[in-house]
């Protein structure tokens, strides 16, 4: 049977913008003793500006229409920056043949053209040789028609309470803090450091980070369980092989909400210390 307190526990995270979809997950969440965390849209704001366009042939202004418009059925926080970098509503009627490859970018028609707007792993899929980009950023390589025809370079920030929320995990007695990311290394690394974070793996596909997870729960701390913290974009997958999978915002897909054990109601990471706080006090009152 489930004690009381327990229902008074979910009913008060409830009320706290702190979904726990039952009484085990409760006890789980007050035995993490690891959490990872996704980079982009949970640490980080997702919101990324465009700092720099670097094209061949094609304008600037072109080769956004074109990351645009062959971005316009994602619903990643990179093509969410872009539609909003390019300014104007995108006719989707010259746009087909979309196809989004997780970890990697799109590929669409676009004005009878073949467009592809990624990463370094999706031009090397396509065969595009590339300039390799050195500037600090996130890098959307862009080919069209087969050949390289660009890059868009763009930032995201650090979300205002990242910081304190890693803090006050540790101090509240959290013994690893990991973030795992799609992003490039030098991205990643920058971001970790400025948290707080322990341990950082970067240019993970979405296979790879439940692999990464797998061999996180082989090794961590004692008796401790392990948390996944998301934004739900692709996270789906690890959400549900972590000890407790925590889906993070009202912006996370459907598919993570289902996957997820706890949901918080909104994007801020302190939220995640709240959840873990509650927890703790719910049991204490039970045992
Ligand atoms: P994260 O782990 O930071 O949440 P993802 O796994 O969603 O990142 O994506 C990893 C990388 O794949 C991104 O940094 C980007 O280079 C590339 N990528 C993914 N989706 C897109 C997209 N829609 N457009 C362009 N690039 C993308
Ligand atoms: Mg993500």
């Amino acid at each position: 049977s489930i004690p009381l307190s327990f229902f008074a526990g979910i009913g008060g995270a409830s009320n706290a913008g702190v979904l726990i979809k039952g009484s085990n997950y409760l006890e789980t969440l007050s035995q993490v003793k690891a959490i990872v965390f996704d980079k982009t849209g949970t640490l980080t704001q997702g919101v990324f500006e465009v700092s720099g366009i670097h094209h061949n042939k094609l304008e600037d202004e072109k080769l956004l229409e074109l990351a645009a418009l062959a971005e316009s059925a994602s619903s990643h926080p990179i093509s969410r920056s872009l539609q909003r970098a390019y300014g104007k509503p995108v006719d989707r009627s010259r746009v087909s043949d979309i196809q989004e490859i997780s970890g990697n970018g799109v590929i669409a028609k676009v004005d009878g053209m073949e467009v592809a707007a990624g990463n370094d792993k999706l031009m090397k899929r396509l065969g595009i040789d590339f300039i390799p980009c050195h500037h600090v950023g996130t890098i959307i390589h862009m080919a069209v028609n087969g050949a390289y025809a660009g890059h868009i370079v763009i930032s995201d920030v650090i979300k205002p309470h990242s910081k304190q929320a890693i803090h006050d995990l540790h101090r509240a007695g959290i013994q690893k803090t990991i973030m795992l990311t799609g992003d490039i290394d030098p991205v990643a690394r920058q971001v970790a450091d400025e948290l707080g974070i322990d341990e950082v793996y970067s240019e993970l596909l979405p296979a790879d980070k439940v692999e990464k997870v797998e061999s996180l729960l082989q090794n961590k701390p004692s008796g401790g369980k392990l948390a996944f913290v998301g934004d739900g974009i692709n996270d789906a997958p690890v959400l549900s092989r972590a000890d407790i999978g925590i889906a993070m915002g009202a912006m996370g897909s459907d598919a993570a909400i289902e996957a997820a054990d706890v949901v918080l109601m909104d994007d801020d990471p302190l939220k995640i210390v709240k959840a873990v706080k509650i927890s703790r006090k719910c049991l204490r009152i039970v045992y």
